[in-house]
């Protein structure tokens, strides 16, 4: 059975957070888990829909919500409740690596 993953923001929520992003790479830049290079208009727009690349499905589970992408975000987004999205698509999607 389906165990639901509960997520620190809802969906529209995080949705409204990777529209107001910049882009500006810092969020990445400060994650001890990325160890290969994604670019953040790659990983927003796979946070929200569509197909997840292997490098992107691999970032999301290499995630382990540690937060320490948080303070550098210039605009007080939350990359860790994307992540945590993203995560949830994964799992849904039930792609395996
Ligand atoms: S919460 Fe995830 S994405 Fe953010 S810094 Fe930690 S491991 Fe990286
Ligand atoms: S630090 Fe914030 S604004 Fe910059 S790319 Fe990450 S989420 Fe977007």
């Amino acid at each position: 059975m389906f165990k639901p993953v509960l997520l620190h923001k809802t969906g529209p929520q995080i949705a409204q957070e990777i529209q107001a992003c910049i882009g500006c790479n810092e969020c990445l830049l400060a994650c001890p888990a990325l160890a290969e290079p994604i670019t953040i208009d790659v990983l927003n727009c796979q946070t929200l829909s569509g197909s997840i690349s292997p490098a992107v499905a691999h970032f999301a589970r290499s995630c382990y919500q540690c937060g320490a992408c948080v303070d550098p975000c210039p605009v007080g987004l939350h990359r860790d409740a994307m992540m945590m999205l993203l995560k949830v698509r994964l799992l849904r999607s039930g792609w395996e690596e």
